[in-house]
This record gives structure tokens, C-alpha cells and sequence, in this order.
């Protein structure tokens, strides 16, 4: 969960998911979809999948043990270097180096290491580095102890240098050049696409809502049929899917930002009597849905609470 995602977002996440799947027997028994509908919200949901995918194959393969040797764990879907890294370091206690945001950010910075994110030949040497400092003895509290270290003092922004236990040897903080590491990535510009949903519902308090395919964006989730924002496109659409539909409000678009592009989109409310198939009931929502799908539920849900208090 915490890959690409910051802790103040993840804890009632975590929380909410160890609740319901609290073995790995569990989570490997459960449906994929109510394992996305556990993840709504918290986005790159390829990492639920793999999670699911690697629980099931260490319950089939494994007797329900995460394996414990590096070549088993990188074989394990959405499981990298660094996390079978962590994995040996903090669960098995064996030496093993970690690479994860926060330790790029204090090895650059205390080895003055040139370079950014997106530069092989600055991660190349980041690992170097790595194996270098990782001890053969107590490597949990070492991997424990540099993470946090990234996460506490050694920040992305001001970093506490006055408290920093490793301040005295640290070459950046000699030179006072601190925020030089690591480089900052040229900013690219974001490509911009604008989407209508349909937003289909009928008097029973329903949503039309389809699963998109595994791969690709929001993949396994549940979302709203979907089309291009124009007048043309948006009413092919409609009369498509159900002859007696009508535009009830076209809501103001709004934008959701994924890593490469931001996806301008435009509610479209509309009515579609007399359908019922693959309509799900508001209130009662099991459904794995992305962030944006939930937002548009809701208004949907506040313009029928409000035309039933009129
Ligand atoms: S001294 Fe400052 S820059 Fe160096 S590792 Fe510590 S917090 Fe980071």
C-alpha cells in the first residue's frame, strides 16, 4: 500500500483491509472484486491484484509460508528488489539491502550521489551503496532504522540535519547542499483527456455500472459507461443503451490526475427507466469503484435526496 502512496493516506486503508482479511489463508480465499472493493480509493490498483495473486500462489505453492530466498520472493507477482529486500530484512532478519524512496533519499544525500529517480546509472550506484552499508548482523533494525530515517528527519523538504544521528559523516550535510539530492526531475508537462460518464440510474435508487477489463487504467474496478465529452458522442450513447433514456443534468467536469495525464470528466445524469440488468443499488454498493466513480455516486445520491425532499 505504501508504494507510490504516503502514510497519512494508507492507515485507514491498512486498517480497514487487515479487518477484513486478517490471514493470508483469507486473502487468498476471496473474491478479486472484493479485494478492489477494500482498495477503492487508494489507486494503482495493479499493486491489490498482485497482492491477491501472491497471497494465492503462497497458499497453493508455499503451505501458506512467504518463502524466504530472494529468487522465490522476485518470482511473486508485484514483488521487486527492494520489497524482497525488505521482506528477508524485516521478516527473516537476513542481510539484505532495501531501496525504497525514503533510503534513495538519505543515500543520495549522504554520499552526495548525483542523479534522479529516473536515472539508471544514479540507481545503479544507489544499490552499490546499499549493499555497502547493509550490516550482516541486525539487519531489521538496520532496514527499520534507515526507513525511518528517510520518513522522520531525512525529509524531502528541510530536512532535521541538528537531529540527524548520522549528521556528522554526511557529505551533503557538510556542504550544506542538502536539497541538491536527489535532482529534481525536469517537470513534463501532463497530457490532458477529457471524458463524459454516463451516469445511468433508474427509480429504483440504481446505477448502471460495467467492470472495466483486468489491464489498463482503474482494471478489475467498476465504473460508469464512458464516451467522448461532446454533444454528438454523448447522445449516440444514450440511445444506444436504452431508448427511453434522458439527460437529467450535465454536472460541471472536474479534473483526476493519474502519473502520466489528467483526466478531465464530465458527469452526465441521466434517467433510464425500465433497465435492469448490471444496475447496482447506491446504498447497498459492494463494488470495488475508483475514486472519481464514488464522487459522481454520491452527488447522484445528494440530487435524489434532495428531488425526494421537494
Ligand atoms: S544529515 Fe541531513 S541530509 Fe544528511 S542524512 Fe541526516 S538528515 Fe539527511
Amino acid at each position: 500500500m505504501l508504494q507510490q502512496t504516503q502514510v497519512a493516506t494508507v492507515v485507514d486503508y491498512f486498517n480497514n483491509f487487515i479487518i477484513r482479511f486478517p490471514t493470508l489463508t483469507e486473502l487468498a480465499n476471496a473474491d478479486e472484486g472484493e479485494v478492489l472493493a477494500n482498495w477503492a480509493g487508494l489507486g494503482y490498483y495493479s499493486r491489490a491484484r498482485n497482492l491477491h495473486k501472491t497471497a494465492k500462489i503462497i497458499f497453493s505453492e508455499y503451505q501458506g509460508i512467504v518463502p524466504n530466498s530472494y529468487s522465490e520472493l522476485i518470482a511473486l507477482p508485484g514483488i521487486g528488489e527492494s520489497t524482497a529486500g525488505a521482506i528477508l530484512s524485516l521478516a527473516y532478519n537476513q542481510s539484505s539491502p532495501i531501496l525504497d524512496g525514503n533510503v534513495k533519499r538519505v543515500l543520495s544525500r549522504y554520499h552526495r550521489v548525483v542523479g534522479h529517480y529516473n536515472d539508471s546509472k544514479f540507481l545503479k550506484e544507489l544499490w552499490r551503496l546499499a549493499k555497502y552499508h547493509t550490516p550482516s548482523k541486525q539487519n531489521a533494525k538496520y532496514t527499520q532504522a534507515i526507513m525511518d530515517l528517510g520518513a522522520t528527519i531525512c525529509v524531502p523538504q528541510k530536512p532535521h540535519c541538528s537531529e540527524c544521528p548520522v549528521s556528522r559523516n554526511c557529505k551533503a550535510n557538510l556542504y550544506k547542499d542538502q536539497a541538491s539530492f536527489p535532482q529534481k526531475n525536469t517537470k513534463t508537462t501532463r497530457p490532458e483527456k477529457s471524458l463524459a460518464f454516463l451516469a445511468y440510474h433508474n427509480d429504483k435508487g440504481e446505477v448502471y455500472l460495467v467492470k472495466r477489463p483486468d489491464k489498463g487504467v482503474w482494471g478489475g474496478l467498476w465504473s460508469f459507461a464512458e464516451c467522448e465529452d461532446n454533444e454528438a458522442a454523448i447522445a449516440t450513447a444514450i440511445k444506444k443503451h436504452n431508448l427511453k433514456a434522458n439527460i437529467v443534468s450535465s454536472l460541471p467536469k472536474f479534473k483526476h490526475s493519474f502519473t502520466h495525464y489528467h483526466l478531465w470528466i464530465r458527469p452526465i445524469i441521466i434517467s433510464s427507466p425500465g433497465l435492469e440488468k448490471n444496475y447496482h443499488n447506491i446504498k447497498k454498493l459492494a463494488l470495488g469503484v475508483p475514486a472519481p466513480v464514488k464522487k459522481i455516486i454520491s452527488m447522484l445520491d445528494s440530487l435524489n435526496s434532495t428531488e425526494s425532499n421537494e
